[in-house]
């Protein structure tokens, strides 16, 4: 019964409909069936934290639509279906409270926004994004509205900081963080970035946390540990994200800081596969797009009966701040090395050696990104 099921990947997210296409590439014939939770559009998440400053709708970010997307793969897509539980031994899902058999299964299931105490209590006035419709609901939130206060400094949060700025909007960020993007950047090249953010307007309250977020004169009022009082007409919780591994661990299948799977992206189950931000291959859970790109073309060889292993050669990623180009790739063992940096002003140089003098990372500010390529070419690969 099961070798006749379809293929099921869960999630429509960057990771399961690039996986659908690079495995029809490889097999037209095989039933395949997604099945998201979502409404199935196709877009580039990335692209979510650029919206404000081209002035974009929601609508306008979605590329296809779920019925669109079912017709180029050749596949069925599900929508608004939640998967809520998997059984391995009989190699059935439950969703809509029906049991969905599968030959192979792949988790595409994204991460999760870290929640914030406020946010039961303050409803529409704090929000995440992490998907389209977040996006769409925090547009809508901030119509007739000027003032926003971004939690987080995360490499989310300042590129919101960023965009909402370029947007028209002004732009306060809080964070326990001592400077921006600390898991990604040396202190000084975090000055960098702030101090072209702060000549666009944003202000910043770093190192500091939130003792009291209030509803306050039809918006918030954040009561800093510090004593410091600061008002916005809305807020954006940018606090980080966590890999979905309920679903994974309830099943009995290991999870880490993702579901864990090894180099052909397979979990503890021979026909329970994972990729994506929801997946730690080999001990790496890396949320960016390349890494996902690079498992889904190995992925889909295995699926049509090739047996692959992912490889990710180093992947530096572009944070979207224009105020302050920057380009990073972080060290992967952060504790084995130190930062050197060089440069002046913005334009600053950070390269990350390990004690056998091996470049291990960098980060590019300003004029340096166009080091990007020639540094990107000494990096040891982060998988092989
Ligand atoms: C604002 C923002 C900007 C970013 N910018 C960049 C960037 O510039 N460069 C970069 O490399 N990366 C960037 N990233 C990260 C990158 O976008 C993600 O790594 C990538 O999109 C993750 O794709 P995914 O398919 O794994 O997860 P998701 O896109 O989150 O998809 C998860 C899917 O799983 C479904 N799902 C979850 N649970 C269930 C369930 N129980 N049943 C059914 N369906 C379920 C969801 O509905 C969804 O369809 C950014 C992220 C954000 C939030």
């Amino acid at each position: 019964m099961t070798e006749n099921a379809p293929l099921v990947i869960v999630g429509t997210g960057l990771a399961g409909y690039n996986l659908a296409k690079e495995f029809r590439k490889l097999d037209s014939a095989r039933p395949l069936l997604l099945v998201s939770a979502d409404d199935g559009r196709f877009y580039s998440k990335p692209l979510l934290s650029t919206g404000f400053a081209k002035g974009k709708e929601a609508d306008e970010l979605g590329m296809q639509d779920a019925a669109a997307m079912a017709a180029q793969l050749d596949a069925e897509v599900l929508t608004g279906t939640s998967v809520s539980a998997i059984d391995p031994a009989a190699r059935t899902l439950t969703l809509d409270g029906r049991e969905q058999p599968y030959s192979d299964l792949v988790l595409a299931l994204g991460a999760e926004v870290r929640s914030l105490p406020w946010r039961e209590q303050l409803g529409e006035r704090l929000l995440s994004i992490n998907d389209l419709a977040d996006y769409g609901r925090f547009r809508g939130a901030l119509v007739g509205r000027k003032k926003v206060l971004i939690i987080g400094a995360g490499l989310i949060g300042c590129e919101f900081a960023n965009d909402l700025s370029l947007g028209g909007f002004e732009v306060a960020v809080v964070a326990t963080d001592p400077w921006l993007m600390p898991q990604l950047l040396p202190e000084p090249v975090a000055a960098a970035v702030q101090r072209r953010l702060e000549a666009l307007g944003v202000t910043f309250h770093l190192g500091c946390g939130i003792r009291e977020l209030a509803a306050s004169d039809d918006g918030l009022l954040a009561l800093l540990d510090d004593g410091t009082e600061v008002r916005a007409d809305q807020g954006l919780s940018a606090i980080g994200l966590a890999p979905r591994t309920d679903l994974a661990a309830a099943a009995g299948l290991p999870v880490g800081r993702g579901v864990l799977v090894d180099a052909q992206l397979c979990t503890s189950d021979p026909h329970i596969y994972a990729l994506g931000d929801c997946a730690e291959v080999a001990g790496l859970n890396l949320m960016y797009v390349m890494p996902l790109m690079t498992s889904a073309r190995a992925l889909a060889k295995t699926l049509s009966g090739a047996p692959a292993t992912v490889g990710y050669p180093a992947m530096p990623i572009m944070v979207k701040t224009p105020a302050c180009p920057l380009v990073v790739a972080p060290p992967l063992n952060a504790a084995a090395g130190d930062w050197q940096i060089s440069g002046e002003g913005e334009d600053l140089r950070a390269v990350f050696i390990d004690p056998q003098g091996q470049l291990q990372g960098f980060a590019l500010s300003g004029a340096a990104v166009s080091e990007k390529a020639l540094l990107t070419r000494e990096l040891p690969a982060w998988l092989s």
